[in-house]
C-alpha cells in the first residue's frame, strides 16, 4: 500500500494518486485528509482507497496526514458518491462540503518531539555545528511543545526542518484551536453595534462615516459579515472604529440560553396511532419513509420527541432536520429538555470551535440525538436508525452552491443505507411527496386536527380591486383590515402581517418616458430603502443614491411604485401611533440572535404588531397573536415558475397557520388581486387536498416535477456574445431532442444579466433519472472539451427555483 487515491477540491470529475512517504504507509485510511502538491498549491483532500497500483508518469508525495482518524466513514463516503453521480458535481467537492472541519477551524499546530526525537536530540546536540538549523529546532523543541508561529519567528528555516524530522518520526504535530485577538477575528465572527458619537475634529474616512451612521440609524448589534454586504468595505472600517470606541465589536456569542419546556405530554387520539406506526417501523429495524402530513399547531414535534425516545431505547441515534430559520434557541430547548447532554446542535451561528467540538461528541457517539440545518444530514451519527425531516416542503434544504443537493433527499438515501426510518413532517407537503404516497413509495400519517381541538383559524379574502372601486383610494390596507388591528390594539390582543418583499417600494420608474432605475450588475429594477436612503439590488447588493431625476431623460417625475414591507412598518406608525410594532425581514434582522431577539420579545408582548417576510410565516408558536393579515397575497404568484401556485399556497397556509394557537382563537384576513386564483382559495380553506388535487393535474399535464426529472442548465459569461455562443452550442447538440427528453431553451434566463454575467438557459424534462443523468453528462463533457471553464456551465439537478 504505498499509493492513495486523493479526491480533492477542484471542478474535475476525477480523483488523484500519490504517493505515500514510508512513515505515512500505516496511518493513512479511507476516509482521513491528507495535505498535497497540486500544480503549485497545497490542498486537503480526502483518500479514498489505498492500493499499491503504480500511476503512469511522475507521482508526487503526500505532504502530511491530518487526521489521525478517518472524518469520513465508509458509509459517508458512499453516500458522497451518490450525491455527485446524482446531482452531477465533483466528488472533491461534495466531500469538502461533507467534513465541517475543513477549512474552517482555525488551527495552530503545536510542535513537540516524539521519544525517538529526543534520542536524536541528545546525540546531535554532541556532535553538531551550533548554527545547524535542525539542531536549534530540537533544542527549542526539548524545553517544550512550540507553536508553528512561534518556531516560524525564532528561525525563518523553521519550516522545512520540521517537515524533515517530522518524516523521520522525531516530531509530533498537534493541532490546537488558535487564541486570537478578537479584532482580528473573521467578519463573519463578530457583531458591530453602535457605541458614541464622534468627536468634534475627528477624521474618519468616508466608508466609516457610512459604517457608523449605518449602525446608528440601526440600533442593537449586527453581524459584521452581513454588513460588509449592505456597506462595503465594513469590515476594516468596523475595526478601525472599534479602535476609536466609536462601535463596540464582540465576538458572536453561541445560542447558549435555551427557553425550557414542560415534561413529556400525553399523546392525544392522533398522534398516539402516529407514533405507534413509526414505532413499529423502528422495531422492525428495515428502511420507510413516512410522510406526517399534520395541519399548523397539530402537535407534530411531539410525535417526532416521542419517537426519537423511541429510537435511543433500541440503542441507535436519530437525526433532525430543520429549516435554516426554524432552529431558534427555544426549538433547540425543547431536545435539551428532553434528551439533555444527549443532544448535539449544529448550528451555522456557532463558533467554528463549537462546531468541531458538537461534530466530535457525535463522533465518538456521545450525542446521539443530533438536530441539524441542511448539512445536519451528514453528521458523523453512529448507528443511525431515526432521520426526521421537519417542514420537508422548505426551500432552504435545497443548497444554492455546487453540490446543489436537497437535504431532505440525501437524507432519505442516507437512511436507506442505514436501515432507518425516515419521517418527513409538513402541514404543507411538497408536492413530491405527496404524489410518493400516491404511488406507494411513502406511507401517509395524517393529523388532521390542532392540539386540544382548538379551532382551525377564520380566513376572509378581501378583494383589493372591489376596495379601491369602494374607496378610490390605492391604500396599502383595507378598511377591514385597520378594524380588525385596531380591535386587536384595543384588546390587548397580538396582530402578525405578513408581506413578502421587503423594502420601501419595489422599484422607481420615470412618468415622463417609462424608464425604470435598474441595477449596474444584474438586469432587474433597485429596490428603494428609505431608511438607508438608497436603491439597492435584491440579487447582488449593489447600492446606489436614490435619483432625483430621470437618469434617461432628466424629468424631475419620479414615481416609486409598489409596497415593500419597511413601507408597511411606516404606515402603520402613522394609522396606529400608539401601537408598539416591530419589523422583521433581511434588512432589520442579522444572524439568528437578533431573529430570535425580536421573536422573544413579541413572544413576551413587547410589541403588538409584527410586521415581516416570510421569515415571520414559519413555525412560530406565539399563542396570544389573533390575526394574521397578509397585505398582499399576489407577489409571488407572478413570477415565472411552475412552483408559483405551490410556494403561494404553502406560504399563505403556513402563516394562516400562525393565528389561534393559544385559548384565543384566531382570524387571518388575506388581501389579494386576485381573489378566485385557487393557490389563494385553497389557502383560505386550508384546504391541501383541494389544492394537490388541482396542481397534481397541471403538472401532469405539462410534465413537470413529479412527472418528468428536471434539471436547469445555465450558460453564464461575462460576455453576451460568449453566453449566447454557448448555450448556441448546447441547443444544437440536444437538437434533435435525444429519446425521452424534452428540452425547453436555450433561451435567455428569467434573469438574463446577474452579477455582471449574462445567463442563457435550457431546461431539460425527462422521463426518467438515468436519461437526464446521461444527457447532463455529455453536456459536461462538451463544456470540458470547449474549455468553457468550471463557472460557464452549472447544472442544477431537481432545481427548485428557475429564476
Ligand atoms: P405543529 O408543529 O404541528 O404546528 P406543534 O408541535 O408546535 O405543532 O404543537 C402545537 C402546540 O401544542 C405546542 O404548544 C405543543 O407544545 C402543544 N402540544 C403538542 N402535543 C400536545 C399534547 N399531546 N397535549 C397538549 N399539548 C400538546
Ligand atoms: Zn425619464
Ligand atoms: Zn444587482
Amino acid at each position: 500500500m504505498i499509493y492513495c487515491d486523493v479526491s480533492l477540491p477542484v471542478p474535475l470529475d476525477q480523483s488523484f494518486t500519490y504517493q505515500l512517504p514510508e512513515t505515512l504507509r500505516h496511518r493513512v485510511r479511507a476516509g482521513c485528509r491528507v495535505l498535497v502538491p497540486f500544480g503549485s498549491r497545497k490542498l486537503t483532500g480526502i483518500v479514498l482507497k489505498l492500493h499499491d497500483e503504480a500511476p503512469e508518469g511522475a507521482v508526487k508525495e503526500v505532504f502530511r496526514l491530518i487526521d489521525e482518524e478517518p472524518v469520513l466513514e465508509v458509509e459517508l463516503i458512499a453516500l458522497g458518491r451518490w450525491i455527485a453521480q446524482y446531482y452531477c458535481a465533483p466528488l472533491g467537492e461534495v466531500l469538502r462540503g461533507m467534513t465541517p472541519l475543513t477549512g474552517e477551524i482555525r488551527k495552530t499546530k503545536l510542535y513537540s518531539l516524539t521519544d525517538s526525537g529526543r534520542d536524536a536530540a541528545r546525540q546531535l546536540l554532541l556532535g553538531s555545528a551550533e548554527d545547524d538549523p535542525t539542531l536549534q529546532v530540537l533544542r527549542l523543541l526539548e524545553s517544550r511543545p512550540l507553536s508553528a508561529t512561534y518556531l516560524q519567528k525564532r528561525l525563518p528555516k523553521a519550516a522545512n526542518v520540521i517537515r524533515s524530522l517530522e518524516k523521520k518520526g522525531f516530531v509530533e504535530i498537534e493541532d490546537m484551536e488558535a487564541q486570537r485577538d478578537p479584532l482580528r477575528a473573521s467578519a463573519s465572527r463578530l457583531r458591530a453595534s453602535w457605541l458614541a458619537g464622534a468627536p468634534a475634529g475627528m477624521k474618519l474616512t468616508k466608508r466609516e462615516r457610512e459604517l457608523h451612521a449605518f449602525l446608528e440609524l440601526h440600533p442593537g448589534t449586527h453581524n459584521l459579515g452581513e454588513l460588509e454586504v449592505s456597506v462595503t468595505g465594513a469590515s476594516q472600517a468596523a475595526r478601525s472604529l472599534a479602535r476609536r470606541q466609536l462601535i463596540a465589536l464582540e465576538p458572536e456569542a453561541p445560542t447558549g440560553v435555551f427557553a425550557s419546556e414542560g415534561p413529556p405530554r400525553t399523546l392525544n387520539p392522533h398522534q398516539l396511532p402516529a407514533y405507534q406506526q413509526i414505532d413499529a417501523a423502528l422495531n422492525s429495524g428495515k428502511f420507510q419513509t413516512f410522510l406526517m402530513q399534520g395541519v399548523t399547531g397539530s402537535g407534530k414535534t411531539e410525535v417526532y420527541l416521542k419517537s426519537i425516545d423511541a429510537c435511543l431505547a433500541l440503542g441507535r441515534s436519530a437525526l433532525l432536520l430543520v429549516p435554516e430559520i426554524a432552529l431558534t434557541p427555544a426549538m433547540a430547548g425543547q431536545f435539551f429538555n428532553r434528551f439533555g447532554d444527549r443532544v448535539a446542535i449544529l448550528h451555522s451561528a456557532f463558533h467554528d470551535a463549537e462546531r468541531a467540538e458538537q461534530w466530535r461528541r457525535i463522533r465518538s457517539g456521545a450525542a446521539t440525538v443530533v438536530v441539524g440545518t441542511r448539512s445536519g444530514v451528514f453528521a458523523p451519527v453512529q448507528n443511525l436508525g431515526l432521520v426526521v425531516v421537519d417542514e420537508e416542503h422548505d426551500q432552504s434544504y435545497k443548497q444554492q452552491d455546487t453540490p446543489r443537493y436537497n437535504g431532505r433527499d440525501v437524507a432519505i438515501v442516507r437512511a436507506q443505507g442505514s436501515s432507518a426510518v425516515v419521517v418527513l413532517g409538513s402541514a404543507t407537503p411538497s408536492l413530491e411527496s405527496r404524489y410518493n404516497v400516491e404511488r406507494g413509495k411513502y406511507t401517509l400519517i395524517l393529523l388532521p386536527e390542532r392540539i386540544e381541538q382548538r379551532p382551525m383559524p377564520d380566513v376572509e379574502v378581501i378583494d383589493m380591486r372591489q376596495e379601491f372601486l369602494e374607496t378610490r383610494k390605492q391604500a396599502v390596507f383595507s378598511r377591514r383590515m385597520v378594524d380588525m388591528v385596531t380591535e386587536r390594539l384595543e384588546k390587548g390582543e397580538q396582530t402578525m402581517l405578513l408581506l413578502n418583499r421587503r423594502g420601501f417600494s419595489s422599484f422607481v420608474a420615470c412618468r415622463a418616458c417609462g424608464e425604470r432605475v435598474e441595477c449596474i450588475n444584474c438586469s432587474v429594477t433597485l429596490t428603494y430603502h428609505r431608511r438607508d436612503r438608497r436603491m439597492l439590488c435584491h440579487y447582488c447588493n449593489y447600492a446606489q443614491k436614490v435619483p432625483t431625476v430621470c437618469p434617461k431623460c432628466g424629468s424631475e417625475y419620479l414615481h416609486f411604485i409598489g409596497t415593500g414591507s419597511e413601507k408597511v412598518e411606516e404606515e402603520l406608525h402613522r394609522d396606529f401611533p400608539t401601537a408598539r410594532i416591530a419589523r422583521m425581514d433581511r434588512d432589520t434582522v442579522s444572524g439568528k440572535r437578533h431573529f430570535e431577539t425580536i421573536l422573544q420579545g413579541f413572544r413576551e408582548g413587547d410589541f403588538d404588531i409584527l410586521v415581516g417576510t416570510q421569515m415571520i410565516a414559519k413555525g412560530h408558536d406565539i399563542p396570544n397573536v389573533t390575526l394574521v393579515g397578509v397585505v398582499s397575497a399576489d407577489i409571488g404568484l407572478g413570477l415565472p415558475d411552475f412552483r408559483a401556485a405551490e410556494r403561494t399556497f404553502q406560504l399563505l397556509t403556513q402563516a394562516a397557520g400562525r393565528a389561534g394557537r393559544g385559548d384565543l382563537p384566531g382570524i387571518v384576513l388575506i388581501q389579494t388581486l386576485n381573489p378566485e386564483h385557487y393557490a389563494i382559495r385553497y389557502a383560505s380553506e386550508q384546504n391541501y387536498d383541494g389544492f394537490y388535487a388541482k396542481e397534481i393535474q397541471f403538472r401532469k399535464l405539462m410534465r413537470y416535477p413529479p412527472f418528468s426529472a428536471l434539471a436547469n442548465v445555465l450558460v453564464r459569461s461575462q460576455k453576451q456574445e460568449d453566453a449566447l455562443q454557448m448555450s448556441t452550442e448546447l441547443g444544437r447538440l440536444l437538437d434533435p431532442a435525444p429519446e425521452g427528453l424534452k428540452v425547453l431553451g436555450p433561451a435567455e434566463a428569467p434573469v438574463p444579466k446577474l452579477k455582471t454575467e449574462f445567463r442563457y438557459q435550457l431546461l431539460l424534462k425527462a422521463v426518467n433519472r438515468k436519461r437526464l443523468n446521461e444527457t447532463l453528462r455529455e453536456l459536461q463533457q462538451f463544456a470540458q472539451k470547449r474549455r468553457w471553464g468550471p463557472t460557464g456551465l452549472l447544472i442544477d439537478v431537481d432545481p427548485l427555483t428557475l429564476l
